[in-house]
């Protein structure tokens, strides 16, 4: 016999499919809300992934990877559970805005509780109705606004079930992340939900490498974790884990232009741009302080001092973080790239 598995008392039979609308408080003019929560379940019984997207209400890429994600015809084979959540901060979605109309930010008030404010009930909810019939969970976000962030796992890597999905989901790097509070990622942690963070791309912007990765990572996963077979198919880099990582910040206010791009390998003393007044006096270069390679950055020229303007990475050998990112780069880019699709490319 299969266990049982409900979501707002509605049961899900094995073998079957559905999308359930989870009711959430109306917003202030009444009008009803909910969030749709898909749920796939197998015949054959196996673990319960759990994928989530739009935490923050403006990153959006997950929306898209979750579309094509539950669109693909293998989903008809897997063992278990897969329930997906397309946008889970409804509300900030609504306004093309990070946070819950209370200005909290949703991914900072787990695990909340069913007496708190907005965010912490919407975060109790989430928790009971969701997350605790999950065995494993992934979390897709973006860079937040005016930034982009390269196509990176975030996971605890010392729990050696989060690491093996870390490492099968094949982003090309991989990040050991300290746990920040009231993430959901550390309430997730709290019930021993191996769990993983995607962050690739920018807030309220579809990436189309971003969109393909993240796709091909949950499939990865679940086959991994025994959902669908594994793969014959050879992999064409190594992911790379990051020894460390920090922001460098503006030197001065002003005008940002920046020459490195996001991804790019860089050698310590490389200019990566400059910050100048409007008029381009008073200019100051910004050179990398180390080898690494770029995996965030801002968007926006315009800073004050102490912004910061680049997420720089490095790795035990740099060499061949760099050869990682050329292939993967080279592998899904949507004009050249042989990996995946068949999916029309989002230009
Ligand atoms: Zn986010």
């Amino acid at each position: 016999m299969s266990k049982a598995l409900s979501i707002c008392g509605r049961q899900i039979a094995p073998g079957s499919r559905e999308i359930i609308e989870v009711p959430l408080p109306p917003l202030s003019t009444h009008s009803a809300l909910h969030m749709p929560v898909h749920v796939i379940r197998g015949r054959r019984e196996g673990p319960c992934l759990l994928v989530c997207a739009a935490l923050h209400g403006d990153e959006i890429n997950g929306i898209e990877i979750i579309r094509r994600l539950v669109g693909l015809s293998q989903l008809g084979r897997i063992r278990g559970t897969l329930i997906a959540i397309p946008i889970v901060n409804v509300y900030g979605f609504i306004h093309m805005s990070r946070y819950l109309p209370d200005r909290r930010d949703l991914n900072r008030s787990f695990p909340g509780s069913e007496t708190g404010s907005l965010a912490g009930r919407l975060a109790n909810l989430f928790m009971k109705e969701v997350v605790e019939k999950a065995t494993y969970g992934i979390d897709l976000h973006t860079a937040a606004i005016h930034r982009d962030n390269f196509p990176q796992v975030r996971a605890t890597l010392d729990d050696p079930e989060t690491r093996r999905i870390a490492e099968a989901f094949h982003a090309p790097l991989v990040i050991d992340a300290a746990l920040r509070p009231g993430t959901i990622r550390e309430a997730a942690i709290e019930m021993n939900i191996p769990w993983l963070v995607y962050e690739a791309g920018e807030a309220l912007r579809f990436d189309e490498v971003s969109i393909r990765a993240g796709v091909r990572g949950i499939v990865n996963v679940m086959r991994e974790v025994g959902m669908l077979p594994k793969s014959r198919r050879k992999k064409t880099f190594v992911p790379r884990i990051v020894k460390s990582n920090f922001w460098m910040r503006a030197p001065q206010s002003g005008i940002l232009r920046l020459t490195a791009a996001l991804g790019a390998s860089v050698s310590k003393g490389d200019t990566l741009g400059y910050v100048a007044d409007p008029y381009g006096e008073n200019e100051v270069h910004i050179t990398a302080p180390d080898s690494g390679i770029i995996i965030g950055r801002t968007n926006l020229p315009l800073v004050h001092e102490g912004d910061a303007m680049i997420h720089l990475a490095r790795f035990r050998d740099n060499a061949s973080a760099g050869e990682t990112v050329d292939a993967f780069q080279f592998e899904l880019d949507p004009v050249e790239g042989s990996g995946l699709s068949g999916v029309e490319p989002i230009a």
